[in-house]
């Protein structure tokens, strides 16, 4: 396949690791024994009847009867049991302030604010949304919620005012809370104008709680509507009674980040989400007592739900939470809060892995990392030159590297490998994990042959899937049940292959698989091999319509070195590059260079809006590009390149 290094868990690491190998065989010889023993972990007010019901599927029911409260579960249960005095939050700010949060302090926060929220008519029930960047706050707010039975969604802060407010319009939020300001690159930026904007004219929004954070003058306000936090909040007690939620009532809406098309509103629940959240965690990141966990993930995407969030708390983890840009005020500085906070697990996506590269490993080696012991990656495939410069230049060549593919609708990790357990292959996440079962299908549901492209499927219901889109169960059922519904198997969207040892490789959206005279060929594959090349930092693919061969690929680059207006012999060189390490059907037949590539926010390649402007459509959804900017780059260096090229194609 792309990669033949095979990679053993250090023995070191194998040995004193909390899951071993007896697991998958254990998990898969009873799948529902399995997660009933994982929801064990967790503190349960009352116990469940059923471990699973499916008599409503797609709309599964897990640990039906049972009664739980997650913020008990992910703050009160770890004072109870005396360790209140156990760090929960390193937050490190922007501008380098910082705020070290016990458990015991976090306890007290989210019985203030839930308090706070009572007093503020917010019952069980309620959506509350939030729009801040990563602050203490900001967690406290999302364990409050949880507290009082409230359905939190987090928007991130970086998004405009339409986008917030359709997320708010859509939730049909009672509450909004913002901040004053926030941080952004080094700036502090106003944006409760921002907020205001989003919920004009939303009578459902009742109140918009604010935090201070930068210190804005005349910051804009709505008396009877606007309350500072400091106002409501700190005056209240911390003495708080959490009452006990149904296993399936709504914890949040988390909307995906819209890679395909429009933002769905995927519905998470109580009982089985956080069972798969925190046993996720425990095993994936072989969560140990004197462990400090970075996830860099901004709260607002899945990743932080599960991994910041839910996951985490519920494992009575230390972690270190940053509210900053990464590049922000220099390029290390994810190197130097490792170092700082003696980081030993640092789970970060293949953006930002691509950024660092740019410079160069003089950059990590500027510091010491010698904490770390463990490395993760998710939001995209990670290109297997990605993943041996993460491996070798941040993690030492010591540390595994566990690459966890999921989604929104997944609710945490579905083929991840096990750290001491599974051997790793640069550029897989490898397996399906214990008590989950996916693989790889024609469109007749037939399991492809080792190396041929086919739909991702996870053939069994798990605890942390979604239950629903909010407000919208049509396109539940029919974006991902329905071209499986006789089966019972989830569609994920993604196209993948599966090897002869069975790893799963995934190889792009369903929608960007490209077909080049019938040859099914994957974005993911032909980008990592340009990445692999010297001079390319990134690269995007993407099928152009052509009379011929139907399709033509068309790689979009970023080249390290500056890049020449027309570089007839890098074309070539890539050219040959990609046939060498692919085969002849896989070069790309043009290779246009650009200076950026248009993104999501969470930093994933929006390959469609690429794919539509080599078509010479136009008007797909762009609301979530993260920079316009990006987008026009692209175009302008197509439209030139075309010129160049003198034809239509
Ligand atoms: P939308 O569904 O609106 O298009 P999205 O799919 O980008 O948005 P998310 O749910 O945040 O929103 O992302 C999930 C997707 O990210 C997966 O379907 C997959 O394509 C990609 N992904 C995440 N982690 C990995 C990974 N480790 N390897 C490969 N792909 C991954
Ligand atoms: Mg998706």
């Amino acid at each position: 396949m792309t990669d033949p290094l095979v990679i053993p868990p250090p023995p070191a690491f194998a040995a004193q690791a909390n899951v071993g190998a007896e697991v998958y065989a254990r998990a898969e010889a009873d799948p529902l024994a399995f997660w009933a023993e994982q929801a064990g972990r967790l503190q349960w007010d009352t116990p469940w009847h059923t471990v699973f019901d499916d008599a409503d599927l797609p709309t599964a029911r897990w640990f039906d009867g049972g009664r739980l409260n997650v913020a008990v579960n992910c703050v009160d249960r770890h004072v109870a049991a005396g360790r209140g005095e156990k760090v929960a939050l390193h937050w490190a700010g922007e501008p380098g302030d910082g705020r070290t949060v016990t458990y015991a302090q976090l306890q007290d926060e989210v019985c203030r604010l839930a308090n706070a929220l009572e007093e503020l008519g917010v019952v069980a029930g309620d959506r509350v949304v939030l729009y801040l960047p990563v602050l203490v706050e900001t967690v406290v707010a999302t364990m409050a919620c949880a507290r009082i039975g409230a359905v939190v969604s987090l928007v991130f802060g970086g998004f405009s005012a339409q986008a917030l407010r359709f997320r708010v319009a859509d939730t049909g939020a009672k509450l909004l809370i913002a901040s004053d300001g926030q941080f952004r690159r080094g700036q502090a930026v106003g944006v409760k104008a921002a907020a205001d904007e989003a919920v004009e004219g939303l009578d459902h929004v009742e109140h918009v709680l604010v935090v201070r954070r930068t210190g804005e003058a005349d910051v804009p306000w709505t008396e009877g509507r606007d309350v500072w936090w400091h106002d409501v909040v700190d005056r209240q007690s911390t003495e708080h009674t959490a009452p006990s939620f149904d296993a399936e009532h709504p914890l949040f809406i988390v909307y995906t980040s819209g890679t395909t098309g429009r933002p769905k509103g995927l519905v998470h629940t109580t009982g089985g989400y956080l069972t798969h959240a925190s046993w996720t965690h425990w095993a994936l990141f072989d969560l140990q007592d004197d462990d400090v966990y970075w996830c860099q993930a901004d709260l607002a995407w899945v990743t932080a739900h599960t991994y910041v969030l839910y996951g985490p708390l519920s494992n009575g983890a230390t972690q270190v939470v940053y509210e900053g840009s990464p590049l922000t005020p220099h390029p290390g500085r994810h190197f130097e809060l490792i170092q700082q906070h003696r980081v030993t697990t640092y789970y970060t996506a293949p953006t930002l892995v691509r950024t660092f590269m740019k410079h160069g490993p003089q950059l990590p080696a500027g510091y010491d990392l010698s904490s770390l012991r463990l490395l993760g990656s998710v939001g995209e495939a990670i290109n297997p030159e990605a993943w041996r410069w993460l491996h070798g230049h941040v993690g030492g060549g010591r540390c595994p590297v566990v690459d966890t593919w999921w989604q929104s609708e997944t609710g945490a990790a579905v083929i991840a490998p096990l750290p001491g357990v599974t051997p790793l292959k640069p550029g897989s996440a490898t397996v399906p994990l214990p008590g989950l079962a996916a693989t790889v299908v024609d469109d007749a549901g037939v399991e492809t042959p080792p190396g041929v492209e086919g739909n991702l499927v996870i053939t069994r219901p798990w605890p942390g899937m979604a239950r629903t889109v909010w407000r919208d169960h049509d396109r539940f059922v029919r974006s991902y049940w329905a071209p499986y519904a006789e089966r019972g198997w989830y569609l994920a969207g993604d196209s993948a292959s599966k090897d002869e040892d069975g790893y799963i490789w995934i190889g792009g959206r369903i929608d960007d698989v490209l077909n080049v005279s019938g040859h099914r060929l994957s974005s993911i594959e032909l980008e990592s091999a340009l990445v692999s090349h010297p001079r390319v930092a990134e690269a995007a693919v993407v099928g152009a319509p052509d009379d011929v061969t139907g399709q033509r690929i068309v790689a979009f680059v970023i080249t390290r070195d500056t890049p020449g207006a027309d570089d007839a012999g890098l074309t070539e060189e890539l050219r040959a590059h990609v046939a060498t390490r692919v085969g002849a059907v896989a070069k790309p037949r043009e290779v246009v260079v650009v200076t950026d590539l248009p993104k999501t926010r969470s930093g994933k390649i929006m390959r469609r809006l690429m794919a539509d402007m080599t078509a010479g459509r136009g008007g797909g959804d762009v609301t979530s590009l993260t920079d316009a900017g990006s987008l026009t780059v692209v175009e302008d260096a197509w439209a030139a390149h075309v010129a160049g090229r003198g034809d239509a194609g």
